[in-house]
């Protein structure tokens, strides 16, 4: 069984597949407590793999489709996804990505791994501090990624670290940037004064970073551009 906090059908946002209509399976439950963390995820409901796959295939009625994509999501998926889920899909004919921090090993058989790393927030228990996001640069080199290749790499651009640290780290055909956006409600809430003096998005410093390290490409969430979820 797996604790699932909804599932839907809408254009993937980020990456590069984005603008690809996908079912996502949003699992409950996440190992790290990033202070930007958009999702909500604490609640779910339990189902089976038969149960999970009954309700992708309602969502994404279109028989002779010939990609059907599902986007496996979270919090952090890795910590409820397994084989006999990843079968169950591939049975219903679905191309299976999933969105991981990979702080985790994954089962064998997804088609394509996004990986998000962000480990470095939860760092001895100091989630939600501006100093740790400060010090992220060096907490950061300790390695706790359980995946050595994805076939992307999205890292949210926070511009209190050097992003080519993660290269170090992972194998990847596709490497994004991602602007971090934060308002002055969140900041006052987390109580990250890291970015007290700037309360707009960094798009502009995301955008110089990439034109100053071009391995990198830009990646906005075109969701919400386009008013989706
Ligand atoms: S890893 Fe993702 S889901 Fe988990 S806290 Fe961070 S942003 Fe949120």
């Amino acid at each position: 069984m797996y604790r699932v906090n909804e599932i839907f059908y809408t254009l993937q946002g980020e990456g590069a597949h984005s603008g690809i209509p996908a079912v996502f399976v949003r699992f409950s439950g996440c190992n790290l407590r990033c202070p930007w963390c958009d999702t909500d995820f604490a609640d779910g409901t339990m189902m089976s793999a038969e149960a999970i796959v009954e309700e992708v295939l309602a969502l994404y009625d279109l028989p002779n489709e010939r990609r059907k994509m599902v986007v496996l999501t979270g919090g952090e998926p890795s910590l409820q996804v397994d084989k006999p889920l990843v079968d169950a899909l591939h049975e219903a004919g679905f191309y299976i990505c999933i969105e991981t921090n990979g702080t985790r090993p994954l089962p064998e058989g997804i088609d394509w791994i996004t990986c998000s790393p962000k480990y470095i927030y939860q760092s001895e228990g100091r989630s939600n501090s501006g100093a740790v996001l400060q010090q992220s640069g060096l907490i950061a080199k300790r390695s706790m990624l359980a995946i050595r290749h994805a076939n992307e790499v999205k890292v949210v651009f926070t511009g209190t670290y050097d992003p080519e640290i993660w290269r170090e780290q992972l194998e990847a055909e596709h490497w994004l940037l991602q602007p971090l956006r934060y308002t002055g409600e969140w900041l006052l809430e987390t109580g990250c004064d890291a970015f007290e003096d700037d309360r707009n998005d960094n798009l502009d410093d995301t955008v110089r970073y990439i034109l100053s390290h071009p391995f990198w490409r830009l990646s906005v969430q075109l969701h919400k551009i386009a008013g989706l979820r």
